[in-house]
């Protein structure tokens, strides 16, 4: 049976960070709800400029319109991790009965600890590349004005939403609406917390030895 782990944590936890790290060492594909949506709002649609404000604003988007997007992109026959998804109890619900229609079994659900002033500090230091999606910091990495470190083009840029005024609402949504998923977990028995505080290397052996026994 295929598998599939959730990682669920604050924005600025490095969840993107380690699903990209994860995927490229292991048999997964990380799938971000919000690099989906994205994509839809560079599209220029009317339907991509409503998703583009509500990012914007740091609100959920449509929860019908996220879960159609990932029944347009999974498949069967696939390892996926979920970054970003679910972000509310509706959507957990939705991804338990979806999962189990696809014969993918939910083995693991990550929650990556942080404290709010590393949040605020690393979504700051946060740059993105408009090209091949990779997460940098401008701290831990050696950047060199908008050049990204694996494209090699100017192509960094510093999300829209990554300003003080926008991390605050995306936090207070955080809080209230994502939180109380952990519950939803717990009584599963897959539920893992990891200290997100830890170095990018650091954080990436504690998931593997949380992984152990569920991948090769
Ligand atoms: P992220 O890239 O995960 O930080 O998400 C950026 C933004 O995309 C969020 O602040 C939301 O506006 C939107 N978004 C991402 N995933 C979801 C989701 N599962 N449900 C609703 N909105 C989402």
């Amino acid at each position: 049976m295929n598998k599939a782990l959730v990682f669920l944590g604050s924005p600025g936890s490095g969840k993107g960070t380690q699903a990209k790290l994860l995927q490229k060492e292991f048999d997964f594909f990380q799938v971000s709800t919000g690099e989906m949506l994205r994509r839809e709002v560079s599209s220029g649609t009317s339907l991509g400029n409503m998703i583009k404000s509500v990012m914007d604003s740091g609100g959920l988007v449509d929860d019908v319109m996220v879960e159609r997007l990932l029944e347009n992109n999974i498949q069967e026959g696939k390892n996926y991790i979920f970054d970003g998804f679910p972000r509310n109890l509706r959507q957990a619900v939705f991804l338990d009965s979806f999962l189990l229609e696809k014969k993918i079994s939910l083995v693991r659900v990550f929650y990556f600890h942080i404290e709010n002033d590393y949040v605020i500090k690393r979504l700051l230091e946060r740059r993105v590349c408009s090209i091949c999606n990779g997460e940098f910091n401008v701290n831990f990495h050696k950047i060199k004005g908008n050049i990204c470190p694996n494209c090699l083009k100017q192509s960094l840029v510093i999300r829209n939403d990554d300003n003080e005024l926008t991390i605050k609402d995306r936090m207070k949504v955080y809080l209230e609406e994502t939180v109380p998923v952990f519950d939803f977990y717990k009584k599963k028995n897959i539920f893992f917390v990891i200290n997100a505080m830890n170095t990018i290397d650091s954080v990436f052996c504690e998931i593997c030895d949380k992984l152990l026994g569920v991948i090769k």
